[in-house]
This record gives structure tokens, C-alpha cells and sequence, in this order.
């Protein structure tokens, strides 16, 4: 603190025109004394006159002497009064509860305050004489000697928050305020040095609080993220439940009518187009295809459903070797493949040749497998094709119950293949002999009558050869009768080798009896024919032991007539069998023709 120097001043000031009328009467008195010396001739007048001023002077001097002791009693008690001031200030510095301290412009401390001292926990004493910055932390030193540089060069007061750091080096968080002092100590600085332990107490709770709600905005916001991901995977899966659900109905619908289609078709095109069709709509594909493997090796798209964006491959062959018969077993065995991008896959390169100039990307392929055909059940499966969906576009992935579909349409194809198989096979065993493999009777007898009518329409020659083995009976009394059914077979062989012409039919007429169907043929042209087979026949040399020309022969009955409106198809027949009925006569292993020549 300052002494009273400043209250000094101030009455110095104040008594300063008494003490120029003082000094101005002495001066007076003087020159008047000086008179009397120097003037010789004092006469009582001047005497008088010199008394009077003298008088004057001293009654000038006395009330000169009187305001300046009223002065110095004014002062006096402004003095009193002053330091009772300076105590009243130096007890407010003293002990006021928040630290306050003088520093010079450099911030050397010059006065600090108790509570400054116990803020810092030394004496107050040990703080006089050290620069500020020292009792601030380290790592806050340059920027609080940087404040402090701008205070001094600048503004009037400032405050900052900061560390001061107290001697038992704990970090002290206080608040400095700081001014300029007035003049004449403009050059030193003012300091309050507010305690903010209670405030950053405080404001640490604060921000752990917003820490701790911070952090439970973000948990609950996680868990609301976590809770909100759960329920769009759930409608996600939802959606997808309900896609693969309508993908199966649309799937069970198209195989039932599948199905349907097969029980009610016997025609195995329709049904194929009809599936690939459904197909590559429910896929949504750019083209379904079956192809089939064909005896020869060679592979021929059987039918196909596309979109218009590709083109059409419909009967076109392929004949690419690695589509040979073992990649083809291979597939028989794996059960199909579903390639999403043939250019990452590991086909072989022809393949991915032949499939890059078809634009195809993508592709699943299944095979069709043929069953064992009931002659040769030891046989493996065969492949009977392949039934394929293409995606052209770019590469697509196949999802299982895309492949599981593809998969059971296949099988559904397979057992379509089987029924129409066997519907063929059914009409053909209702026309052919079991034994010998030619038309049976029935055949005979509808063709017969087909080709009389065709006959009588354009009036051309039918003719009809009847042949019946001589002395059969005694073949199979003596070779038994599974010889004679191979015999039987035999002949029947021999009969098909030499009538062979696509109009021609060789048939089992009864036992072991034959007939040949000749249309177009004159009687000469039958005639030779039957004796061409009868030669067949002999040059076999079929040994019967029993019979008295020691091999197997024929009998031939020949007629050939160009059908008129009176006659019937019997009439032709009966004539046929009429000229038998002379070769048996004649002594058999011979043809005879009607009319019979007698
Ligand atoms: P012919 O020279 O007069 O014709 O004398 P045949 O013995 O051939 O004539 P027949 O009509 O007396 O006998 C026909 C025989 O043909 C009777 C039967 O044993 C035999 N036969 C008929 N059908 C079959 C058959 O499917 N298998 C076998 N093994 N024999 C048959
Ligand atoms: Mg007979
Ligand atoms: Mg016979």
C-alpha cells in the first residue's frame, strides 16, 4: 500500500497563499525598516508614516498567521482523515476474503493480501519481491506472460481464467481480474485473485452430468438405431418370407398345372413349350430352353420362351466337345449347376465362347434324366437333355429355391419323356407281334382295309402274299417249341429284309402263318418278290429233320387285283389264300398266284 505522501501534496497546495502574503508582508516591513535606516532627516510625519505602515504589515501578518494556523488545523484533520482512509483501504486490501496483490508493470508482486497468501498457502512475506508467472502452472506460463505483456500495453483491466499453482503444487483454478493503477503509479498493476474451486467444482459436476446425459442421449439413441435396424431386418425378412411364400404358390401352382398338362397331353412338344414358357415368366428371365441330346451326339434346342431382347436358338444344333459325354454324365450326377457370371467361373473355355457369341451372362442348368427303360433296368440313369433358363443382361445370382424349382420342373419333363415313351411304346405293342416284332393281325387287317380303299380310289393293283411254314407242327414236335418260336422270328426277319419299300407291310397273320401287304404291285411284281423271300428262306438252310425236304420252307399264296366297287377286301384275301392252299397242294416250298394256273 501507499503511505500518506499523496494527503502531503494536496495541503502543500492548499497553504501555499498564506505563505506568499506572509513572505509579502516580511518583505513589506523590511523595505520600511530599510527607509528608516537610510532616510536622515526623519521627521515625526515620516516617522508616523513608517509606524503606520509597520502596523500594518504586523496586523497584515497576524491574520496572515491566524488563516494559516486555521489552515494547519484543516489540515490536520484532513491528514487525520487521510489515514484513517489509508487504514480503512489497508484493512479492506488487507483482509479482504478474495486475494488481491500489487504487482510492478513486469508483474513482480509488491503487496499481496492474506487471503492471496493462504490461496497459495505461504506467507505473505515469502510472495513480495517474486514475479507472478512463477506461481502459474508450467504449460500456462508463455500464454499468461503473453496476456500480461498485452495488459500492460493496453487495456485498462482484463480477466482470465487460469491455474495458479500453490506450494504444495496442487493447481489452484482462480479467475484473475487486473487494472492499471491511476497515476502516479500508472506503472503498477491491481490484481483480484478470485478463488473458482467452488465454480469448477461446479462446472466439473455440470460437464459430468452432460457427460453422463450425453452418453445416455447416445445409448438411448443407439439403442433406438439397434431397435429401428431389428425392425427394418425384420420387415426386410418379412418381405422376403412373403416373396419366397408367393414364389412357392406361383411354384406349386406351375407344377400342378404342370402336371395336369401331362396327364391330359400325350404330346410331349406341348408340354415341354407349355413348361419353358411358365418358366422364364415366373424367373423373368431372358430365355428358357430345353435341349436334347440326340443319338448322333450332336445336342438340338428342342423348344424354347424368350424375351425379345434375345435371340432365338430354336432348332439350332451344337456340337461343342465339351459338351461331350462325360461333362454330359457329370451333370447327371451333380444334379445341374447355377453359374451368376460365366466369366468368373471355371467353365470350360469353348463353353464360354460359345455362350459369350449367344450373349449369355448367367445361367442355370438342370439335366433331364431319362429312366431305365424296363428291358435294361440295371442301366444308370440317362441324361435326355438339359433344360436351362439364360439370363442375358449381366450376371445374376440363382437362389436355392430358384435351382429346387428348376430342379422339379426337370423331374416333372422326365416323367412327361416317360409317358409319352410309353405311349408309343403302348401304340406300337398294339400294333406289332410280341414274337416276331412285325404288324400283328390287327394292323394287318386295318391297313388292309386302308389300302383297299386307297386302291379303289385310284384304282391301282394291291396285291397280298400269304405264307405259311410248311410242316411246322412237326419243327416244333421235334426242336420244341421255344426252337420254334425262334424259327418263327427268323423268318419274320427274313420276310422284313427283302419287303422292305415304306408303303410295305409284313405281318404275323396267324401262328405260323405270314402276310406281306404289297400296295402299287401288280400279280408279277408280288410273285417275284414272294419268290425272292422264298429263296431268302432256302438259302438259310434251316435244318427240320422231320420234314421230307429236310430243311425249313415256305409256302406263297400271291394275288394282286386292282379293287372294284362289287368286290371286298375279303375277296382278295380269300384269293391269296386260295393260291397257299395250291403251294400246300403241290407239294409246298413253293409260290403260286391267282388265278391258279391248272
Ligand atoms: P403244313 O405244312 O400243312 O402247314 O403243316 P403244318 O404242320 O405247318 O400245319 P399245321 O396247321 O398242322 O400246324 C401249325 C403249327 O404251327 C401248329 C403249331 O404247333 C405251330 N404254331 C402255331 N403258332 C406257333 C407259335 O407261336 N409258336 C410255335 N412254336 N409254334 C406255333
Ligand atoms: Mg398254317
Ligand atoms: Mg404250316
Amino acid at each position: 500500500m501507499h503511505s500518506t505522501d499523496q494527503s502531503a501534496g494536496l495541503s502543500l497546495q492548499d497553504i501555499e497563499p498564506f505563505d506568499r502574503s506572509i513572505i509579502a508582508a516580511v518583505e513589506k516591513a523590511e523595505t520600511l525598516w530599510r527607509m528608516l535606516q537610510t532616510v536622515p532627516n526623519f521627521t515625526p510625519e515620516l516617522r508616523q508614516k513608517a509606524l503606520e505602515g509597520l502596523r500594518l504589515t504586523l496586523e497584515e501578518l497576524q491574520v496572515a498567521h491566524e488563516e494559516l494556523q486555521v489552515q494547519q488545523e484543516a489540515l490536520i484533520e484532513k491528514h487525520d482523515q487521510m489515514v484513517l482512509s489509508y487504514q480503512r483501504y489497508q484493512d479492506l486490501f488487507e483482509f479482504s476474503p478474495e486475494g488481491a496483490l500489487v504487482t510492478d508493470g513486469s508483474g513482480v508482486i509488491l503487496a499481496v493480501n492474506q487471503a492471496m497468501a493462504h490461496l497459495i498457502g505461504v506467507p505473505q512475506r515469502w510472495l513480495e519481491g517474486k514475479p507472478l508467472a512463477t506461481f502459474v502452472p508450467l504449460d500456462q506460463r508463455g500464454p499468461f506472460r503473453h496476456w500480461l505483456n498485452q495488459v500492460r500495453q493496453g487495456a485498462h483491466t482484463n480477466r482470465r481464467e487460469t491455474y495458479l499453482q500453490r506450494r504444495d503444487r496442487a493447481c489452484l483454478p482462480v479467475t484473475l481480474s487486473v487494472r492499471r493503477c491511476q497515476a502516479p503509479y500508472e506503472n503498477e498493476l491491481w490484481w483480484a485473485v478470485q478463488d473458482r474451486r467452488d465454480r469448477h467444482t461446479a462446472e466439473i459436476a455440470i460437464q459430468a452430468a452432460q457427460q453422463q446425459l450425453e452418453q445416455k442421449v447416445q445409448e438411448r439413441t443407439a439403442a433406438l438405431t439397434q431397435a429401428n435396424q431389428r425392425l427394418e431386418a425384420e420387415i426386410k425378412a418379412r418381405q422376403q418370407a412373403e416373396q419366397r411364400l408367393e414364389f412357392q404358390a406361383q411354384q406349386e401352382r406351375l407344377l400342378q398345372a404342370m402336371a395336369q398338362r401331362i396327364r391330359s397331353s400325350l404330346e410331349l412338344d406341348q408340354v415341354l413349350s407349355a413348361t419353358v414358357e411358365e418358366i422364364q415368366q415366373l424367373l423373368k428371365v431372358d430365355r428358357v430352353l430345353i435341349l436334347r441330346f440326340l443319338a448322333d451326339g450332336s445336342k438340338e434346342v428342342a423348344t424354347e420362351a424368350r424375351t425379345r431382347c434375345c435371340q432365338s436358338l430354336l432348332a439350332q444344333t451344337f456340337r461343342e466337345p465339351c459338351l461331350s459325354g462325360q461333362v454330359v454324365a457329370q451333370y447327371g450326377q451333380r444334379g445341374g449347376r447355377a453359374i451368376a457370371d460365366i466369366l468368373a467361373s471355371d467353365l470350360q473355355p469353348c463353353l464360354v465362347e460359345t455362350l459369350t457369341l449367344l450373349e449369355v451372362r448367367a445361367l442355370l442348368v438342370v439335366p433331364i434324366l431319362q429312366e431305365p427303360s424296363p428291358a435294361d433296368p440295371a442301366q444308370n440313369d440317362r441324361v435326355w437333355g438339359l433344360l436351362i433358363a439364360h439370363h442375358c443382361h449381366g450376371p445374376r445370382p440363382w437362389p436355392d429355391h430358384e435351382q429346387t424349382l428348376l430342379q422339379r420342373l426337370a423331374t416333372q419333363v422326365s416323367i412327361a419323356i416317360q409317358q409319352s415313351a410309353l405311349h408309343a411304346e403302348t401304340q406300337r405293342l398294339a400294333v406289332v407281334d410280341g414274337l416276331t416284332q412285325v404288324a400283328n393281325r390287327r394292323k394287318f387287317d386295318t391297313y388292309l382295309s386302308k389300302m383297299w380303299k386307297q386302291h379303289l380310289r385310284d384304282q391301282t393293283p394291291l396285291a397280298l402274299v400269304l405264307a405259311d411254314i410248311d410242316f411246322f407242327k412237326l419243327y416244333n414236335d421235334t426242336y420244341g417249341h421255344q426252337s420254334g418260336d425262334r424259327c418263327l422270328r427268323t423268318i419274320a426277319d427274313s420276310l422284313k429284309a427283302q419287303i422292305k419299300r415304306p408303303q410295305d407291310l409284313v405281318a404275323r397273320y396267324g401262328g405260323e402263318e405270314f402276310a406281306a401287304i404289297l400296295p402299287q404291285t401288280s400279280l408279277a411284281g408280288a410273285q417275284f418278290l414272294a419268290a425272292t423271300c422264298l429263296t431268302h428262306i432256302q438259302g438259310l438252310n434251316l435244318s427240320h429233320s422231320s420234314s421230307p425236304l429236310r430243311v425249313l420252307t415256305l409256302s406263297f399264296g400271291v394275288a394282286s387285283l386292282v379293287p372294284t366297287g362289287d368286290q371286298r377286301v375279303e375277296n382278295l384275301v380269300q384269293m391269296a389264300d386260295q393260291a397257299l392252299y395250291e403251294a400246300k397242294a403241290r407239294g409246298r416250298n413253293q409260290v403260286v398266284t391267282w388265278p391258279i394256273d391248272r
